[in-house]
């Protein structure tokens, strides 16, 4: 049964409940994560250095972005509603001897409680499996200090999207599991810059993430069709 409760989707909760056990297997589903985590780090760390910040990432998984920001100095805070991913999390960052605190919560959760707090929110490849991905940018923006910045990505919703995101990915090139992500879900850079301007948030910038499957490789760059990171800080 998929029920709203907290903007949590227990069906996608499941999901990557199912898969936690490969999360550090660099040839398994979560390949493109690890794929695109040396990319996304570099973005973050250049848009805000993450050195000595205090960091929330939001859907954690088993902490592929999140053990990077800590290796760059952040001191982080994980949080995720999976189980396993988190126990995969807690389990990995013993053997690479890093300090960060996992926690099994919500973005809404941590934002009624710690409003303020984090100089950086990340937020990736999460809100294409909430219910409610506005309320979720909202709680994002109230985590941050007044000159923090909040990082979201996603995928945006097009025919092109589509065809790369489900298709290719899903069926064609079988670098996701069949059923990983809904089309519905994917989230056009103007209803998340709507969203994120509702929030108390404007838009710093916004930076497309494409993949060549004759290469095998992901680059940074102008085209958002498909894969999108966007930082924001809090409107002037
Ligand atoms: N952000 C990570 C993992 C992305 S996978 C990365 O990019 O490497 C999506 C993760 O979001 C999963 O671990 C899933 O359990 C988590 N998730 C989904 N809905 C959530 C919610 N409402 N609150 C917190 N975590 C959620």
């Amino acid at each position: 049964m998929t029920e709203t409760l907290h903007n949590v989707d227990p069906d996608e909760i499941e999901k990557f409940e199912r898969l936690a056990g490969r999360w550090w297997d660099p040839n398994s589903e979560f390949k493109p994560l690890h794929d695109i985590n040396p990319l996304r780090l570099d973005y973050i760390d250049r848009l805000a250095p993450l050195a000595g910040k205090q960091v929330i990432d939001v859907g954690c998984g088993g902490g592929l972005l999140t053990e990077g920001m800590a290796q760059r100095g952040a001191i982080v805070t994980g949080i995720d509603m999976g189980k396993t991913p988190l126990s995969v999390a807690r389990l990995h960052q013993h053997e690479s001897g890093l300090d960060i605190d996992y926690r099994q919560t919500t973005a809404e959760q941590v934002a009624s409680e710690q409003a303020g707090r984090y100089d950086i929110v990340t937020c990736l490849e999460m809100l294409e499996h909430v219910p409610d991905p506005a309320t979720t940018i909202a709680a994002c923006a109230q985590l941050i200090t007044d000159d923090g910045c909040v990082f979201l990505s996603t995928i945006n919703r097009n025919p092109k999207a589509w065809l790369f995101a489900v298709v290719g990915a899903e069926y064609l090139l079988n670098l996701l599991p069949k059923g990983t992500h809904d089309y519905q879900k994917f989230i056009r850079p103007s209803e998340m810059e709507a969203w994120a301007r509702a929030a108390g948030l404007q838009l710093v910038d916004l930076t497309g993430m494409t993949y060549n499957p004759l290469t095998q490789e992901y680059r940074l760059g102008k085209d958002v069709s498909v894969n999108y990171l966007a930082c924001f800080r809090k409107t002037a």
